[in-house]
């Protein structure tokens, strides 16, 4: 076996990923359960939305034509028909010369167009002064203008947010057609980890990507399931491993990832299934592996945390969206480079920032550090054709 790992582009990477992560079955949730949950086929309207013409404001449904040239001097003076009453859908119909009292969400009477607030319009007698001229439409939603009948109203692969569930309440639609989240097993590698709860001693460190990783994972739509810390011995990395795939549709490993004796990962892998990946051209996060084992999608993460989060952010990341069919891309927003970013061609490198006064302020850190992780707003991306970002040019912040 060489020494040396064989790095494939980030492009390739993804691919792989693609590939391997297969979709996860739909499930039918009730609206109350599936906040947050992914959409896995489009939703439509199956009646024009909103079902009926109806009023904004309160107010005298009329003919916009009578209104032309209607002013506080010289109002049109219509003929008061009669009333509408809210949920009741007969009411007198608006003739030429005549109007109708609606209700906000009212039903618009038969022949009219437009309705006059009551704001600018006064009842004296069995007539309406309207005090301001009407264009056809206004102060009035048309039956369908919302959503018409048939038109897509959230679209498959949506993390379905307050805003979506409660659209899809007023369509109708009671359950919801979602993936399945899958299980995603995680352990950690590494003689020097301890657990949390644990003071490390000299040389030991605790285990930080345990969670980590199993937050980023529900993050993303998946269910964490957390195997803990398994020492660099293959022996108890396959039993760990071989359990791990039992339960779960996919694994991420964290430590061992690179080419150290040590680094028992691949190693381990390949005896269970095949190594895909070993090595991608990303900074940081160069020794990651993608394999596939008993048939089910392994990525091995470095050990550092700092490194582990950027291949959660662009590996992970890929494969949940294939497993989960989520289509929502990141959040980004453009600011400018305070200081200038070094990077080195053919390589994808993906550099923190916090903000200060609009700029995007890169924060650099030696190799294993945990503070910018906690410092930073977000991270933007050298991609692999530039040697590096200038002073002052517009870069893409992907938000945490
Ligand atoms: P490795 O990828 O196993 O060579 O580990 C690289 C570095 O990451 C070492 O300093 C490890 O101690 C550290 N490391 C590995 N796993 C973890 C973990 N789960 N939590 C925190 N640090 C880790
Ligand atoms: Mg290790």
């Amino acid at each position: 076996m060489s020494l040396f790992l064989s790095v494939v582009p980030v492009e390739k990477a993804l691919i792989a990923v693609r590939d391997i992560g297969a979709a996860m079955p739909e499930e039918r949730l009730s609206l109350m359960d599936a906040h947050d949950r992914i959409l896995s086929a489009d939703v439509s309207a199956n009646t024009d939305i909103p079902g009926f013409s109806r009023s904004v404001v309160d107010g005298y449904a009329v003919v916009a034509a009578d209104t032309t040239g209607a002013s506080e001097a010289i109002p049109a003076i219509l003929r008061l028909r009669g009333k509408v009453a809210m949920g009741i859908p007969e009411s007198p119909a608006v003739d030429p010369g005549g109007c109708v009292y609606v209700p906000t969400g009212g039903i618009l009477p038969e022949g009219a167009n437009a309705v006059a607030m009551v704001e600018y319009s006064e009842e004296v007698g069995d007539d309406v002064l309207v005090h301001r001229p009407l264009a056809p439409g206004e102060n009035m939603v048309a039956r369908g203008e919302d959503f018409r009948s048939g038109e897509v109203v959230v679209h498959a692969g949506t993390r379905l947010s307050p805003r979506d569930l409660g659209v899809l309440a007023a369509i109708g639609c009671a359950k919801v057609p979602v993936s399945v989240p899958p299980r995603i097993g995680i352990l950690s590698t590494g003689n020097e980890l301890v657990p949390v709860s644990e003071v490390p001693g000299p040389a030991q460190v605790r285990d930080a990507n345990s969670y980590l990783c199993s937050a980023f994972v529900r993050e993303r739509g998946g269910i964490p399931v957390p195997f803990g810390i398994v020492p660099d011995d293959r022996e108890a990395l396959k039993e760990h491993l071989e359990r791990a795939l039992n339960e779960c549709d996919a694994v991420l490993l964290s430590g061992g990832s690179s080419k150290d004796e040590r680094d028992i990962c691949a190693a381990t892998i390949a005896d269970m299934g095949e190594v895909l990946i070993h090595g991608i051209a990303i900074a940081p996060g160069k020794p990651t592996i993608i394999g596939r084992a008993r048939g089910k999608p392994v990525i091995g993460l470095p050990g550092h945390p700092a490194s582990a989060f950027v291949v959660l952010m662009v590996i992970v990341n890929e494969l949940m969206r294939a497993m989960t069919g989520e289509r929502t891309g990141p959040r980004t927003v453009a600011a400018r480079l305070a200081a200038p970013v070094p990077s080195a061609r053919g390589r994808e490198d993906y550099v923190r920032v916090a903000f200060a006064e609009g700029m995007a302020i890169p924060l650099f850190g030696k190799s294993g550090l945990l503070n910018t992780l906690v410092k930073s707003k977000g991270v933007i991306k050298v991609p692999a054709s530039r040697e590096g970002l200038e002073p002052g040019e517009e870069v893409e912040v992907i938000l945490w």
